[in-house]
């Protein structure tokens, strides 16, 4: 009896093993499929100025065929197309959700990275090296990883989920997000909640951002009488200039102090650097040097948070660092105000009232993962536009222990955070597409 039994273990024993090694290598097979499809991607070069949009875009569309999703390619202006996807939930009335990310990424120097930017080369740690890889083409794919897992455990949706592919954001989203949010189309998904971009974490809490930072981009002018390089005389172009840039420079620290000693965090403070600086007669050797010229410019990128008063910091413009009294002038190249038309600062909620956020972080902890407290985009992204719209949007991109590398040479993501992250993103789809409401579908019309 004894020697049977044992052999009948010998037996299955030998039975199991192929068995082991064959799940092992479909895992492993899976996984790699799922890098190539990643690599893929990112192997389009979609930089600005010249993004190969159409190659994005038939690669998106192989992997909505092959995921049986609805799609449809809109071109709110000719050659740059964005791509909507749809994944029909099983009640149309119930406000759908929208995961958002854009195709086009920043210019690479290729000289100066490890591996070429568009070569998606994998190192031996592990390491994903692209532009794009966390900027955001890593997202895009994410979303579509995650419903293809949901479709493979059969999956069905409450909530219809749509998908958005969208072109140049990385020049300010006009002719993508913004002409998206502006059309019938986009008024017709009848939204509940934007997922969009975020930042890499460099510790094991994802950061997540209910608001971002508003650009404005200021010139201010000196002008004053040009005279003999050697004679010190008041009111120069030069002198009235740099008084100007004293008192910036005094403000920028202040607000910077106020980071370094942690009582704000980033995207909490006007950040005002200087962009450009023009001034001088030139001659063909440079720069005349004995003239003193009658006119002296300078650019800066400002970047105001929604809570920041806006007026306040608008006089200071006007009195401190641009005083007609100094014969001086300002104007700005942008001013995005960071209110919307009843003069509130536009802000997703992050607390329970807000349940896509309850959901969102009992998602995350679902899949074993931590969110960190929400921030502030510290610059900007399309998710302006959708809160402009009175939409919750949340920038999220799950990208923990990773190095900030976004429009950084030699950017990379890790392909265990990349896979971890489809995880998470298969929880937050899931929670969000089952969500009934509050008070089931009668009152779903009144949940936002
Ligand atoms: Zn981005």
């Amino acid at each position: 009896m004894k020697k049977i039994c044992r052999s009948t273990s010998f037996v299955l024993l030998l039975l199991l093993i192929p068995l082991c090694f064959l799940s092992s290598s479909t895992a492993e097979r899976k996984y790699d499929d799922i890098i190539s499809r990643f690599q893929e991607y990112l192997r389009i070069n979609t930089a600005q100025p010249n993004p190969d949009y159409f190659a994005a875009a038939e690669f998106i569309l192989s992997q909505a065929k092959s995921l049986s999703l609805e799609f449809q390619v809109l071109e709110f202006v000719k050659g740059k197309p964005l791509l909507l996807l749809k994944w029909p939930g099983s009640d149309p009335t119930l406000p759908s959700i929208l995961l958002n990310s854009h195709t086009d990424v920043v210019p690479a120097e290729p000289l100066k990275w490890s591996h070429p930017p568009f070569s998606a080369h994998l190192d031996s740690h592990g390491r994903i090296f692209a532009r794009g890889s966390q900027d955001m083409k890593c997202v895009g794919l994410q979303y579509l990883e995650a419903i293809r897992r949901l479709k493979a455990s059969s999956f069905r949706p409450l909530r219809s989920i749509y998908l958005s592919f969208v072109p140049d954001e990385e020049i300010g989203g006009h002719d993508g997000a913004e002409k998206f949010t502006d059309s019938d189309i986009f008024s017709s998904l009848n939204l509940g909640i934007v997922l969009d971009e975020g930042l890499a974490s460099t510790n094991d809490k994802y950061r997540v951002f209910y608001g971002e930072r508003s650009p404005w981009w200021l010139v201010i002018k000196a002008t004053g009488a040009p005279g003999h390089g050697s004679k010190l005389y008041d009111n120069s172009a030069m002198e009235n200039l740099l008084k100007s840039i004293e008192s910036i420079r005094r403000f920028r620290a202040s607000q910077f102090d106020l980071v370094k000693a942690g009582f704000r965090a980033e995207g909490e403070v006007v950040s005002v650097n200087m962009a450009f600086l023009k001034a001088g007669t030139p001659s063909p050797t440079g720069f005349v040097m004995n003239l003193q010229p009658s006119e002296a410019e300078a650019g800066f990128d400002i970047r105001v948070p929604p809570a920041a008063d806006e007026s306040a910091l608008e006089r200071r413009i006007s009195e401190e660092w641009a005083p007609f009294s100094r014969n001086m002038s300002f104007e700005f190249k942008q001013r995005v105000s960071g209110r919307d038309g009843t003069g509130k600062p536009v802000l997703t909620v992050t607390d329970l009232s807000n349940p896509w956020w309850a959901l969102l972080e009992e998602a995350v902890e679902k899949a074993n993962a931590k969110l960190g407290k929400p921030e502030i985009f510290p610059a900007s992204t399309d998710a302006r536009y959708f809160r402009q719209r009175g939409l919750p949007a949340i920038g999220f991109s799950p990208m923990a222990n990773t190095p900030i590398l976004l429009h950084d040479h030699n950017e990379f993501l890790d392909q265990a955070e990349y896979l971890k992250g489809i995880e998470v993103y298969e929880s937050i789809i899931k929670a969000y597409a089952s969500y009934v409401g509050p008070g089931g579908k009668e009152s779903s019309k009144d949940e936002l």
